[in-house]
């Protein structure tokens, strides 16, 4: 199957207005031209220095997301690149967005990344932490930061229940914070290759999805 076929495969399965997001780290530039000669504008990278490379050799109407942690001192360097943080985790990280979008006066758009799986990869904000740092309020003064919604990664497990629960975690995070951050607030980003249908099945708005576009990683990031 071909990166054309394969994404087709994809957005076949994809409902009407369900954002897809082809995760292309680790995969060449040449495999993300053939993905956008084929409609698609949106990729996610984990890495900023291969976030960085690609967009400077990739045409430039290509939106490209930040979907993994994100180090507050590689912030600049994707600043000039990088539509969407998908992976707002921290206060320290919004400060440095807020300061690097504001030097470089843009806006850029972020997720906050809750954490929900706590037997695996403990990735994200976690939830309690997140809403005292919404109830200080200083968020209201990063004004070069457009907050979009929510991300999350579920339990890496074969229990289907679990990661069900975890999307269902998600979706009510998301639903109780939309109403403080109006109407833009309208992305809940959960799901990849392996779990894209369900998480859709449980309300995202918008999938990650990598290796069903582009086949098996070579290695394991
Ligand atoms: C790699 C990655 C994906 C895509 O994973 P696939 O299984 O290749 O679809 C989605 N989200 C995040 C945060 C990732 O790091």
């Amino acid at each position: 199957m071909t990166v054309f076929e394969n994404l087709a495969a994809v957005r076949s399965t994809l409902p009407w207005g369900v954002q897809l997001v082809a995760v292309s780290k680790t995969y060449p530039a040449e495999a993300v031209r053939q993905a956008y000669d084929a409609g698609q504008r949106a990729f996610g990278e984990n890495r900023p220095q291969e976030l960085a490379a690609k967009a400077a050799a990739l045409p430039a109407d290509i939106r490209w997301h930040q979907i993994g942690h994100l180090q507050t001192n590689k912030v600049r360097l994707i600043m000039p690149y990088v539509a969407r943080i998908e992976s707002l985790d921290s206060a320290r990280l919004a400060e440095a967005l807020e300061k690097e979008a504001s030097k470089a006066d843009r806006q850029v758009e972020v997720l906050f990344e809750i954490q929900v799986a706590f037997e695996s990869e403990k990735t994200g904000w976690p939830w309690e932490e997140l809403r005292a740092w919404i109830e200080a309020g200083q968020w209201r003064d990063f004004t070069h930061l457009i907050y979009k919604g929510v991300m999350g990664i579920a339990t890496h497990t074969d229990d289907k229940a679990q990661v069900v629960a975890d999307f269902d975690t998600l979706r009510r995070y998301f639903e109780e914070l939309q109403p403080l951050f109006g109407s833009g607030f309208d992305t809940l980003s959960m799901g990849m290759s392996g779990d894209y249908e369900l998480a859709v099945a449980h309300g995202a708005t918008s999938v990650r999805v990598g290796s069903a576009i582009f086949g098996a990683r070579e290695y394991k990031l």
